[in-house]
């Protein structure tokens, strides 16, 4: 990983770097097009409680249906909108979007609405001063109370400092939960728990993958439960896809758990609390 990152830098040009940059390029533009076009929308994933199995939070995921490529990952795309910019409006409208459903649900379902949605932030918006308030304002249009929200932001976006970290505590003070997306895979993790005011940890993925041998994975997923109850924060543990390691997270202490196991993220995601589809 570091000799990929401290490489980059020193790679010559290449037709194949050109090809690669100019098709960044015209991406970009095309996303400009996309927003103006309708081509995004938000999906939810549950985020469950276990035993109960009530789905008791959502996760907001963008979703990029592009008019010639089909769709394309923000994992692809999300990159390029930082880069030129446009992840404020994007981010901006990815918000108010994930605000107004939660407030239709609430409308809809009563008690059985989600009691939170969860947002992801990315590194230029928290960095940017006034996102604060672009939160207050989507909550307000959406007359939403602040507890409703969760920012989800990476250990590397809050890495950077400065007005990032004043963001968190703006967002704090609104009532705003604040979750470390991925939790584990940064560079600083547990450092940051010292000084950075953070709710919740989501575990990442990959020490859930192969949870159920038991060994490293389970060592790792044990001991991050321990720190965050210890810190009196709310653990969530992502990317879970098994029975078995829905039961190995249960059984180590975790109570809110999310993945394909319990729901695919969904422009309609089951929001009732279920039965296990097994035995
Ligand atoms: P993330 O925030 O960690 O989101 C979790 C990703 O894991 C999502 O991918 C989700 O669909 C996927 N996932 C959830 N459960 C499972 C599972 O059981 N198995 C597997 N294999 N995957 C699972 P997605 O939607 O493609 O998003 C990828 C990343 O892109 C997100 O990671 C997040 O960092 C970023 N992203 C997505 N939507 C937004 C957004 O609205 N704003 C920002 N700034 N970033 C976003
Ligand atoms: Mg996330
Ligand atoms: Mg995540
Ligand atoms: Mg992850």
């Amino acid at each position: 990983y570091a000799a990929k990152q401290t490489g980059e830098p020193f790679r010559r040009w290449s037709p194949a770097l050109d090809e690669r940059t100019s098709q960044y390029a015209r991406l970009g533009a095309q996303l400009r097009a996309g927003l103006d076009g309708g081509q995004f929308r938000v999906v939810y994933q549950p985020i469950v409680a276990v035993p109960s199995r009530r789905v008791v939070a959502v996760e907001a995921l963008v979703r990029w249906e592009h008019p010639v490529r089909g769709p394309i990952s923000p994992a692809e795309f999300i990159p390029v909108a930082e880069q030129n910019g446009l992840i404020f409006e994007l981010g901006e409208w990815i918000l108010a979007t994930a605000c107004r459903q939660l407030a239709e649900w609430r409308t809809e379902l009563g008690d059985l609405a989600p009691d939170r949605v969860s947002v992801n932030a990315s590194a230029r918006q928290l960095a940017r001063p006034g996102f604060a308030n672009t939160v207050a304002q989507a909550l307000a249009a959406a007359r939403l109370p602040a507890d409703c929200l969760t920012i989800e932001m990476t250990e590397t976006a809050v890495f950077q400092g400065g007005q990032a970290i004043s963001t968190l505590h703006e967002l704090r003070a609104l009532g705003v939960r604040i979750a470390l997306d991925d939790f584990g895979t940064g560079h600083s993790s547990l450092g940051l728990l010292q000084t950075v005011p953070v709710d919740i940890l989501k575990v990442d993925k990959s020490f859930v993958d192969n949870i159920t041998e038991t060994g490293r994975h389970t060592v790792i997923a044990r001991s991050l439960i321990q720190i965050s109850e210890g810190l009196g924060l709310t653990a969530v543990a992502e990317g879970v896809e098994t029975a078995e390691q829905a039961d190995v997270l249960e059984g180590l202490g975790y109570r809110l758990l999310q993945g394909y196991y319990f729901g695919k993220p969904s422009s309609r995601p089951d929001l009732a609390a279920r039965e296990a589809p097994f035995v």
